[in-house]
């Protein structure tokens, strides 16, 4: 990994220590936290704000004992890291990958954090995660240790306190089991709100419409409200894509109705290109059928180099964090990097891409509309009611929307990129929050 080189980078070490805490910068949170603290820094917010943001309130680590199907036990481990509520309960995904660490979950319950408070939504940010592949797991499997994990957080999570989600190697069918769980160890009294604990369930089962399609629906909202200010037409655009899962695909499958067209697809199985176009639909086919995009007849394949290289209009990352570094970036040539995935972009990517010209739409604004329709998910659960599809997308489009004039605003105001703007936006929300809460006692 990289160095950090922005001028963030000074307000973080000078955080850590005062805080007497030692962090390389190299570290992704340490990186995450630099940007942050630049929007903080541009505002003067408090200086206790500053400390309050830069470490998760609670960090919960667990290990539990599963017997597998062949009779044999393995011993799992799994973290929920609680940034801040005092917007609303905790709110984030939870993540099952077999490299995750603490540092990367801290780092996304903080993205949450700003993510939740862009949108002006009424919660918190945090984030959990299995080390686990769950491609490894028989379905039995997967069933008893997303059951074990549930047990384990116990009383940390709640549709009242901490409402996790899915995101990376998680579905509605392991949110099912999640929220069947809880419900079974819940008092009677509570068992129809308890369907609240967590959001991104199945539509049977307590789920929202338009859950799944969420956050490449809001990501297309998003390219809506700002393209046209960057005289960029979505019905003319090319563009490039990495992950074919819940985002990229759901991503894909929205452009393509909007006329854009897909030129390379990467995932953990290679990556394919077709100069006439990628058809988002069959794609989606294919990896449901095979696990990846490889071997998509429709398209050829090629290297990982030819792949960044492609000359594209948006360069859309939907995977996982930093897969793009600084070396991927000299070799990039789009106008406009759309980060769909969280923390995609390395800090020295980042500033040899806007050194470049190409503008960068930042995470927590792209993606949020998985955590808004989970919003409209939870809401409903709360009042047992259930709202069509059309009210749903009308709903996120209006958030969506404020959320990024709201980021076009605050660039202007402070004269910064758009990450910054949305970290501002954010920031000064919660700092309004907290002058009118008090910092208790
Ligand atoms: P997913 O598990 O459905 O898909 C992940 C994709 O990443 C897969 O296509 C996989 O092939 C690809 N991938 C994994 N390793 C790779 C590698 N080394 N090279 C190339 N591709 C690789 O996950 P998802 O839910 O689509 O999440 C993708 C990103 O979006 C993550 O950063 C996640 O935190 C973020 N996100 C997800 C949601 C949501 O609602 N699911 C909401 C907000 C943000």
């Amino acid at each position: 990994m990289e160095s950090c080189i922005t001028p963030a980078c000074q307000s973080a070490r000078d955080i850590f220590h005062e805080l007497e805490e030692h962090y390389d910068e190299h570290n992704l949170y340490f990186q995450t936290i630099g940007s942050v603290l630049e929007a903080a820094d541009a505002l003067k917010v408090p200086h206790r704000l500053k400390l309050i943001l830069t470490q998760p309130k609670n960090e919960i680590m667990i290990h539990f004992p599963v017997q597998m199907d062949d009779g044999s036990w393995q011993l799992f481990k799994g973290y929920r890291v609680q940034h801040n509520n005092v917007l609303g309960p905790y709110k984030g995904g939870i993540r099952f990958h077999p490299e995750v660490k603490l540092d990367e979950v801290k780092t996304l319950s903080l993205l949450m954090t700003m993510k939740c408070a862009l949108a002006r939504l009424p919660y918190g940010g945090a984030k959990g995660a299995l080390r686990v592949d769950p491609r490894s797991l028989s379905p039995h499997e997967l069933q008893k240790v997303t059951r074990r994990l549930t047990a384990a957080l116990g009383s940390n999570i709640g549709p009242d306190h901490d409402i996790p989600a899915p995101d990376v190697g998680t579905n509605a069918q392991i949110m099912a089991w999640m929220a069947d769980t809880y419900i079974n160890f819940s008092d009677s009294s509570k068992k129809t709100t308890a369907l609240g604990v967590v959001t991104g369930k199945p539509l049977e089962f307590g789920g929202s419409e338009g859950r799944e399609k969420a956050t490449g629906q809001g990501l297309v909202y998003v390219l809506d409200a700002l393209l046209p200010g960057m005289q960029m037409d979505i019905g003319q655009l090319t563009y490039s894509l990495i992950g074919y899962g819940n985002v990229g695909s759901w991503t894909a499958r929205l452009l393509k109705d909007r006329g854009s067209k897909l030129l390379t697809v990467m995932d953990h199985t290679g990556a394919i290109y077709n100069a006439d176009g990628i058809d988002a639909d069959a794609l989606a086919e294919h990896v449901r059928a095979t696990g990846g995009v490889a071997q998509f007849k429709d398209a050829e394949a090629i290297s990982n180099e030819n792949f960044y290289s492609t000359q594209v209009d948006l360069f859309i990352p939907a995977a996982l964090e930093q897969m793009v570094d600084l070396e991927h970036a000299e070799h990039m040539s789009c106008k406009v990097l759309v980060e769909a995935a969280n923390a995609p972009t390395t800090p020295r990517a980042e500033r040899y891409l806007l050194d470049k010209g190409v503008q960068i739409l930042p995470a927590i604004l792209c993606n949020s509309g998985g955590v808004t329709v989970s919003y409209f998910e939870w809401k409903q659960n709360r009042q047992s009611e259930t709202w069509d599809a059309e009210d749903i997308d009308a709903r996120l489009k209006k958030i969506m929307t404020a959320a990024a004039k709201r980021v076009l605003e605050t660039a202007e105001r402070l004269d910064c990129n758009m990450r910054v703007a949305s970290y501002a936006s954010a920031i000064e929300h919660i700092d309004k929050v907290y002058k009118v809460r008090g910092v208790f006692p």
